[in-house]
């Protein structure tokens, strides 16, 4: 019987040359994310899912692990498009291996046979028509890591442009300037899950700290729209030494960045530590501020954490953006994305009149809303 290794090993193509360089004795060297593996004939590299074969390095192509549809405030965007759809897909794999993964279905199927993801076959024109179809505003690559397939990526991204949509990543930030340079055309939001700030924690994650900070600074540079989420979990990345760094961090980037810390609940292999309360949301709220943070974001605790998943005006206070979890629950921004009462002009993305929610819950295409003329899930 054919392995997901098989299956998937038929779904490639060669990997953009702005992605990877030949080496001697048949080796390549992949720029698809930090770790820049030397790749010698018939392996793999650490993401598992692209490989050299004879001196030339094949990489993901058509298929997907998954998509949905979701709400843009659960990836979470908060300072672009405030109730727009965003059409989610992602492949299998990943260049980390979080214990604590809540994607571990795609991302570590690869690595762990518990992890059982079929691929679904698809091409960039049917999956940007079903985006358009559903009414979505954005289409993300998500639920797997998309730097490592990121050829697949733009393949869509260049149709979704076309056809008028946004495009974002939902990623975490172990990328090279080369993988930034090769997204930049295509490219409009970006969302970097900053999991510590310390670099023995990183490698216990099979990652390391300084290529995600670096890849945080030139998304800032290269006009990224940029927000940047903090999963706490109680006992590995919560303690206030280690928050004050990152939102200092963070602020020292810009103090415009919104920054969520957001709820860890006992997921994948990580089920030691105790759920995150909303007191520790709340601290790290404070801490963010302290640090110049303009806007911090407390999640996955709808309605219990005060007024931290609102957008506030920095300079008089108003309520901008009322929300409780993926909800938008009142719009105060005026055309220009300014406040209305005091005239200073919030950043991000913005509409010039907002559109109302799409939808406060995610769901499958086909499933709900307007149905889909294909569906590329089993029913
Ligand atoms: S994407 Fe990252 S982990 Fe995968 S082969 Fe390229 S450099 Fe290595």
């Amino acid at each position: 019987m054919a392995t997901l290794r098989d299956i998937l090993s038929e779904r490639v193509r060669e990997g953009d040359s702005a992605l990877y360089e030949k080496l001697d004795r048949n080796r390549v060297r992949c720029y698809a994310c930090g770790h820049c593996c030397p790749i010698p004939e018939g392996q793999p590299g650490v993401c598992k899912v692209r490989f050299n074969r004879g001196g030339t390095l094949y990489v993901p192509w058509g298929y997907v692990g998954g998509v949905q549809c979701d709400p843009i405030e659960k990836k979470p965007f908060f300072h672009a498009y405030p109730g727009a759809l965003a059409y989610s897909f992602g492949m299998l794999g990943c260049d980390l291996h979080c214990s604590y993964c809540q994607n571990w279905v795609t991302s570590q199927a690869l690595r762990d046979p518990s992890a059982v993801s079929p691929p679904l076959d698809a091409t960039p024109q049917d999956l940007v028509k079903q985006a358009v179809d559903l009414g979505a505003k954005v289409i993300v690559s998500t639920y797997n890591e998309p730097l490592i397939t990121s050829e697949w990526a733009v393949a869509i991204f260049k149709e979704a442009k076309a056809a008028g949509l946004l495009t974002g990543y939902v990623s975490n930030g172990n990328g090279t300037p080369q993988v930034l340079e090769y997204l930049r055309p295509w490219v409009d939001l970006y969302k970097v899950d900053l999991k510590s700030f310390d670099d023995h924690h990183y490698r216990q994650l099979g990652g390391r700290l300084q290529p995600i900070l670096d890849t945080i600074r030139r998304l800032y540079a290269m006009g990224f729209w940029l927000e940047i989420v903090t999963l706490l979990v109680p006992g590995f990345n919560d303690s206030d030494d280690e928050l004050t760094r990152m939102a200092e961090f963070v602020a020292g980037v810009s103090p415009d960045i919104p920054w969520h810390v957001i709820a860890f609940h006992k997921d994948y292999k990580m089920t030691d530590p105790d759920d995150t309360p909303p007191e520790t949301l709340l601290r790290a709220g404070k801490i963010g501020k302290r640090a110049g943070l303009r806007f911090v974001y407390a999640g996955n605790l709808p309605g219990r954490t005060e007024d931290w998943e609102n957008t506030c005006c920095p300079s008089c206070g108003e309520l901008l953006i009322e929300r409780c979890g993926f909800r938008v629950l009142r719009y105060n921004l005026t055309a220009t994305g300014a406040c209305p009462s005091c005239g200073q002009v919030i950043p991000g993305r913005w509409d010039p009149s907002y559109q109302g929610q799409v939808a406060s819950m995610p769901f499958l295409p086909g499933r709900r809303g307007r149905p889909a003329r294909f569906s590329i899930l089993p029913s």
